[in-house]
């Protein structure tokens, strides 16, 4: 999901949801201890807005700014591509194996007219008409896919995609991921065509993320923070980065062929999704903090930015989407390039 389905929410009633979500209150009144002056001397834990300099309110969390008496604002930057960055730690992770397939793969997706086009191929998968969107049954649940039966919440389902509105879908990620995969030409000094679908298939791969495998979209509770949460990815991943090997025999998915491989993706980040969700909604404190993705549609929720458990969550997922992404590439070598 992306910018694009922020938007699409828009007109889909949404930001009503938002604006009916409960809001923890925050003590906007005067600090009980100086009678209402703050006088730029407020206790620990309190400070005074620009604002309102005699008054002292409960701090906002680190980059956070208070905007008014009941609302702190996160300040991050909206850009970054986690798409990417989970590609480029799998090529990693195979070019430092032993396997021939691990290592032609790699060699591949880093030759310099190969890379050009498999990035452009990932990006466009999320531009107007091959993004995920919930008002377009051809397009609804493209980006989704769960493998596992369960929901982010740990209800069983049989819903692969995401609920909307009690429409169900055919689409699915594993099925744009294995049309994508049989348009591809040959992998042996693959020709750029080929290296833009293939960039295109590993979108759908690197979508196997907690929230695409277990059903969790902007519409599940709080509203947005899958947006939300997506755009404040990129800006923590660095800290994460590919660490270790890529085993070609032990590991989930290995041996067993692309749709297998995929499969095993998003089996194994579902079940990293309830503890990565819990960590970004219910946080340690009462405090809501407002995003806007895409203004005027504003997610208010639990002030993330900087959660020693939403970083440690994020950094599990990453970390299983370097090798499950790797997985994929060299099952996809494997069997297609090494015959
Ligand atoms: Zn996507």
């Amino acid at each position: 999901m992306g910018v694009r389905v922020v938007a699409t929410l828009l007109s889909v009633g949404v930001a009503a949801a938002t604006a009916a979500a409960t809001v923890a209150a925050w003590d906007a009144g005067p600090d009980a201890t100086t009678g209402g002056s703050g006088g730029g001397r407020c206790p620990t834990g309190r400070a005074a807005p620009s604002w309102a300099p005699n008054r002292c309110y409960v701090a906002c969390p680190p980059r956070a700014v208070r905007t008014d008496p009941s609302t702190c604002v996160h300040t991050i930057r909206w850009r970054g591509n986690t798409h990417l960055w989970v590609a480029n730690g799998a090529v990693t992770l195979l070019a430092r194996s032993t396997s021939p397939a691990a290592r032609a793969a790699a060699a591949a997706l880093n030759g310099t007219a190969c890379r050009d086009a498999w990035e452009s191929g990932m990006w466009g998968e999320d531009l107007l008409g091959r993004a995920d969107n919930p008002l377009d049954g051809d397009r609804r649940g493209t980006h989704f896919f769960n493998a596992r039966g369960v929901r982010y919440d740990g209800r069983k389902t049989s819903v692969v995609t995401y609920t909307y509105l009690w429409k169900s879908t055919d689409n699915s990620a594993l099925k744009e991921m294995a049309t994508l995969v049989s348009r591809l030409g040959s992998l042996i000094d693959p020709s750029v065509e080929t290296c833009k679908t293939l960039g295109a298939a590993l979108h759908y791969v690197t979508d196997m993320m907690p929230f695409h495998s277990s059903g969790y979209s902007a519409f599940s509770s709080p509203p947005l923070l899958h947006a939300v949460a997506e755009y404040y990815v990129p800006t923590i991943q660095a800290a994460h980065p590919p660490v270790g090997g890529w085993s070609s025999t032990s590991g989930p998915g290995r041996g067993a062929g692309v749709e297998a491989a995929f499969v095993a993706a998003s089996v194994e980040s579902n079940k990293l999704a309830p503890a990565l969700i819990s960590a970004f909604a219910d946080g340690d404190g009462d405090d809501s903090c407002t995003m806007t993705p895409d203004a005027p549609v504003v997610y208010r929720g639990y002030c993330f930015l900087g959660d020693p458990a939403v970083d440690r969550e994020v950094g599990r997922a990453l970390a299983l989407g370097y090798d499950t992404t790797a997985t994929w590439l060299a099952e996809l070598w494997r069997t297609k390039a090494m015959t």
